[in-house]
C-alpha cells in the first residue's frame, strides 16, 4: 500500500490538468483532480470553444451580404444575439459533460471542489479535509487582467462576455491583443459599433508587422475604430446604465459595455504556493523546468500558471508530456520551436515560426516573399478585402523559418503549412510542391 491517499494530484480540470489527469491515470496511476469551477477549464468554458462559434455567427453577416452577388435572393435577416449565446452556452455544457466522462472513464476522481496546497505533498479541500499525494499537479491556468484604474468594476472580462444579457450598440474594448480583435470582428459583425482602446500604438505585438497592418487597415474598413496611446482613466456609471469612459488625451466616450482585454495573468496567488516554497515569477507564473518540476521537487505545474506560451495546445503538450514521463516511463520534453498561432479576427491570421524583423535580427540575410491578393470570392462578391502571405527563408540554407498570413481560412491553411516550417523544409520544397488550383492555399507554393 501506498503511503499517499494518491499518486498524483491535479489542481485545476482545464486543458493542461485533465489531460495530465486522464494519461498519467491510463499508465496505472492513482489520480484525483480537484476544480472549483467547471471542468474544461477556460478553453472549452469561457475562451477558445465558446469563442470559435460566436466566430462562426458573426462571418454569417458577410456570408448573407455576399451570398446576394452569388445570386441567392435573400431577404433581410436580423441577428438574435439570445438565441445565439444559449446555443453556444448549451454547446459549452455538453462539452462540459464529455470532459467530465473522460476523467469518468479513466477511474479519475474527480472532485468539484477548491483544493490548495498544504504540504509539499499535502492538499487541502474547501471543506478542511486533507490528503495527500506522491506528486501535486498545478494546472490553474490564468485569469484576466483588470488593470487598476477608478470604475474598473463596471467593466467586463472575456469571463462574462459570453454571458450578455443583450447586445451592447456601443462596446469599448480595452487592450490591443488576441481578445480585443477577436472581439472587435464578432461584434462589428453583429452590428455594435465597436471601438479599440489601446494603451500602446501596436495591435498584436509578437505577431509580423505587415500582417498586423493588413488587419488593422481591414478592420478599419469594416467600421471598427481605433484609439491608440489611450489609457483608461475612468469609467462611470450613468442613471440610464450607459457607461462614460475617459481617456489620458481623449475626449469623454459613451458605451453600453466595456470590455477589458489586457492579458491574463497566472492564477498562482491563494492556493499555498509561496508557503511551501514554490518559486514564483516577478508575474507571478510558476518557475519550472523542462520537466515541469518547481522548485519544490513534489510540485509540478503545466499550463498558463506558468506563463511559457499561453496556448491550450502547448499546455496539453506539457501535461501529456509531464503524464509520460513520470507515469509512462517515456521522458518527454516539450518542443516550443515552430508553434503556430492564429487571431481569430475578421479577417483571421496564422503564424508559424519567425516574423520578418526577428529573422533579420537573428539570421541577418534572409529572403522574404509576400503574396497580396484577393480570394476569388472576396471578388466576385465585390468585397475588397485582400489575403497578404509572407514566407521567410533564411538565405544561407534556402530553410523556410517564418510563414504569416491573413486572410480567409488563414489558421486552416497555416496548421497545414506549419508541418512543413516544424520538418524544416525548404522554399525548394515549396516550389516541388504543385498548386492546387484553385484554392488560397495554392499560393503558398507559387511565391516567387
Ligand atoms: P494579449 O497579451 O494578447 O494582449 C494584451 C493587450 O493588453 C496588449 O495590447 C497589451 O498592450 C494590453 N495591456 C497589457 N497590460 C495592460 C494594462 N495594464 N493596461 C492597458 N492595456 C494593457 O492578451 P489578451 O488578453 O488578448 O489574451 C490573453 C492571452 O490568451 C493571449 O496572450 C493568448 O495567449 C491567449 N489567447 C489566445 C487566443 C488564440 O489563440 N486565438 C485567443 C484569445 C486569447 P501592450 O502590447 O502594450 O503590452
Amino acid at each position: 500500500m501506498s503511503e499517499f491517499d494518491y499518486d498524483l494530484f491535479v489542481i485545476g480540470a482545464g486543458s493542461g490538468g485533465v489531460r495530465a489527469s486522464r494519461i498519467a491515470a491510463s499508465h496505472g496511476a492513482r489520480v484525483a483532480v480537484a476544480e472549483e469551477y467547471r471542468v474544461g477549464g477556460t478553453c472549452v468554458i469561457r475562451g477558445c470553444v465558446p469563442k470559435k462559434l460566436l466566430v462562426y455567427g458573426a462571418h454569417f453577416a458577410e456570408d448573407i451580404h455576399d451570398a446576394r452577388k452569388f445570386g441567392w435572393n435573400v431577404p433581410d435577416c436580423k441577428f438574435d444575439w439570445p438565441v445565439l449565446r444559449d446555443n453556444v452556452l448549451a454547446e459549452v455544457d455538453r462539452l462540459e459533460g464529455l470532459y467530465g466522462q473522460t476523467l469518468d472513464n479513466h477511474k479519475v476522481t474527480v472532485l468539484r471542489t477548491r483544493a490548495t496546497v498544504a504540504g509539499p505533498q499535502k492538499v487541502r479541500l474547501a471543506d478542511g479535509t486533507e490528503l495527500t499525494a506522491e506528486r501535486i499537479l498545478i494546472a490553474t491556468g490564468g485569469w484576466p487582467h483588470v488593470p487598476e484604474f477608478p470604475g474598473s468594476e463596471h467593466a467586463i472580462t472575456s469571463n462574462e462576455v459570453f454571458h450578455l444579457e443583450t447586445l451592447p450598440k456601443r462596446i469599448i474594448i480595452a487592450g490591443g491583443g488576441y481578445i480585443a480583435n477577436e472581439f472587435a470582428g464578432i461584434f462589428n459583425e453583429f452590428g455594435s459599433k465597436v471601438t479599440i482602446v489601446n494603451r500602446g500604438d501596436t495591435i498584436l505585438r509578437g505577431y509580423d508587422e505587415q500582417i498586423r497592418d493588413r488587419l488593422l487597415q481591414i478592420s478599419m474598413t469594416k467600421g471598427i475604430d481605433f484609439k491608440f496611446n489611450a489609457p483608461f482613466e475612468s469609467i462611470e456609471k450613468n442613471d440610464d446604465g450607459s457607461l462614460t469612459v475617459m481617456l489620458e488625451g481623449y475626449e469623454p466616450m459613451q458605451a453600453d459595455a466595456v470590455l477589458l482585454a489586457a492579458g491574463r495573468a497566472p492564477n498562482s496567488r491563494g492556493i499555498g504556493l509561496e508557503e511551501v516554497g514554490v518559486e514564483l515569477d516577478d508575474k507571478g507564473a510558476i518557475t519550472v523546468d523542462e520537466r515541469n518540476q518547481s522548485s519544490v521537487p513534489s510540485i509540478f505545474a503545466v499550463g498558463d500558471v506558468t506563463d511559457r506560451i499561453q496556448l491550450t495546445p502547448v499546455a496539453i503538450r506539457e501535461g501529456q508530456a509531464f503524464a509520460d514521463t513520470f507515469y509512462g516511463g517515456k521522458p518527454t520534453v516539450v518542443d516550443y520551436q515552430n508553434v503556430p498561432s492564429a487571431v481569430f479576427s475578421h479577417p483571421p491570421i496564422g503564424a508559424v515560426g519567425m516574423t520578418e524583423a526577428e529573422a533579420r535580427n537573428k539570421l541577418g540575410s534572409v529572403r522574404v516573399y509576400t503574396s497580396d491578393f484577393r480570394a476569388m470570392k472576396n471578388v466576385l462578391a465585390g468585397r475588397n478585402e485582400r489575403a497578404l502571405y509572407k514566407m521567410i527563408v533564411n538565405a544561407a540554407t534556402d530553410q523556410v523559418v517564418g510563414l504569416h498570413m491573413i486572410g480567409p481560412d488563414a489558421p486552416e491553411i497555416l496548421q497545414a503549412a506549419a508541418v512543413a516550417v516544424k520538418a524544416g523544409l525548404t522554399k525548394a520544397d515549396f516550389d516541388n510542391t504543385v498548386a492546387l488550383h484553385p484554392s488560397m492555399a495554392e499560393e503558398l507554393v507559387l511565391l516567387k
